[in-house]
């Protein structure tokens, strides 16, 4: 399995690759769409959306000069809901098109989320979808940004089935409060409260 650093270096040697396929083949502004969606795909990589800590992407973004903390940060928070709720190597993440799909589905829902939230924007989610999805140039993003996935996926070893490194769900913690780390911590308390919230109202519905 290959470390953060070189499935950078190959998503990069990727466009490459792919950009001047794209700019041969295709008219210029989708070719550029088409090659943005690969440099996306430097730092929003499968493990990105599955780590719910620093990563090789958020360590090289964090060395852009003097707003290089910041970008860290903001990057981090933004990707931190979803590696929160998927397993490493989960096939969420990692499946060629399919994690690349979830991973732009959500940063569409988490972008609009935000922009409601501080009142920059009044659309309504449906609208938002229907409109990118529809889009041409949206459409050459996402093959840009599945094109680093997929070397990724393959540079994972090609999981396709639990056997072969997806796993369904986290290690079970060994105890209530068996970490020390912050985030399992809250992780594992979520968790507890979930399963006790499920067996008491178990026991109010009779089942
Ligand atoms: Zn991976």
């Amino acid at each position: 399995m290959s470390d953060g650093a070189t499935h950078f270096k190959a998503s990069v040697v990727t466009t490459a690759l792919v950009a001047p396929l794209a700019f041969y083949a295709l008219d210029t502004d989708l070719a550029v769409a088409l090659t943005i969606g690969t440099v996306v795909g430097w730092v929003v990589t499968p493990d990105v959306r599955d780590i719910e800590r620093k990563t090789y992407p958020s360590f090289f973004l964090s060395t852009i000069p003097l707003i290089g903390w910041f970008v860290e940060i903001a990057f981090l928070v933004f990707w931190f809901p979803l590696a929160l709720i998927l397993p490493h190597r989960s096939k969420l993440s990692h499946l060629p098109f399919l994690g690349t799909f979830i991973a732009l589905t959500y940063a569409i829902f988490y972008s609009w989320l935000w922009s409601r939230g501080l009142w920059l924007s009044t659309y309504h989610l449906t609208d938002v979808f229907k409109e990118l999805l529809a889009s041409a140039y949206v459409r050459a993003f996402f093959l840009g940004w599945c094109v680093p996935d997929i070397v990724h996926w393959l540079m994972d070893g090609a999981p396709i089935g639990r056997r072969r490194g997806f796993k369904r769900r986290r290690n079970a913690p060994q105890g209530p409060f068996a970490t020390d780390h912050p985030i399992a911590f809250l992780r594992d308390r979520a968790s507890l409260a979930a399963v006790s919230f499920r067996s008491h109202r178990a026991r109010l519905l009779g089942y």
